[in-house]
């Protein structure tokens, strides 16, 4: 019988994404799929803390093993902004894409250094124990918003060795070299093993 986990989301691109490379060994549940309708708070100050804080809701809740994930957009020349705050960078309630890469963009008016990264971590518990798995995509904050695919900062992030943004290399590209697909893949090597 295969193993089921849950991955504490609702977001059907994350659970698409994760469900195709775990395929016939691991059956994923996602939070609607265990009835929870929770929102589940995000009130760390670290991705790992905010990640941590999502399995262990549902293991605490629904005694089921689970991993869940948090991503951040790490700027050199901010000190690491806007990070785990990315959804919220702009204020109010968070995910108003465009409201952040304003902000994003003013912040870096005049700044030569461009350097960025977008971080993502994933805490799987499972049998009891708990473990990280990180995803790092480094690149540059462009100057000016460039495509349309995508979504969040993906108009203004161009990756390493690429001379365009996520929103102009699409879902295709992107998804085999994001920092996502990275944390997922060392999930799944570790869950295959
Ligand atoms: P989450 O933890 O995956 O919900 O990501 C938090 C925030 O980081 C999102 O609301 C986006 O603003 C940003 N973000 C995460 N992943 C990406 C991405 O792949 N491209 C652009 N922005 C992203």
């Amino acid at each position: 019988m295969k193993r089921k986990l849950v991955f504490a989301t609702n977001n059907a691109h994350k659970l698409e994404e994760v469900a195709a490379i775990l395929r016939d060994k691991i059956e994923l549940l996602s939070l609607n799929d265990i009835n929870c309708h929770t929102d589940i708070p995000e009130t760390a100050d670290t991705l790992e803390g905010n990640a941590l804080l999502k399995s262990s809701f549902v293991k605490e809740n629904y005694g089921l093993d689970c991993f869940g994930d948090d991503t951040g957009l790490e700027v050199e020349a901010l000190n690491g902004a806007p990070g785990v705050y990315s959804a919220r960078y702009a204020g109010g309630e968070g995910h108003d894409s465009q409201a952040n890469m304003l902000k994003l963009l003013h912040e870096m008016e005049g700044k030569e250094n461009r350097k960025a990264r977008f971080r993502t971590v994933i805490s799987l518990i499972l049998d009891g124990k708990e473990y990280f798995f990180e995803g790092v995509v480094k690149g540059e904050i462009t100057r000016e918003k460039h495509g349309d695919s995508g979504f969040g900062y993906d108009p203004i992030f161009q990756p390493e060795g690429y001379e365009q943004t996520f929103a102009e290399l699409g879902n295709e590209i992107k998804n085999k070299i994001s920092h996502r697909a990275l944390a997922v893949q060392k999930l799944c090597e570790f869950l295959q093993r």
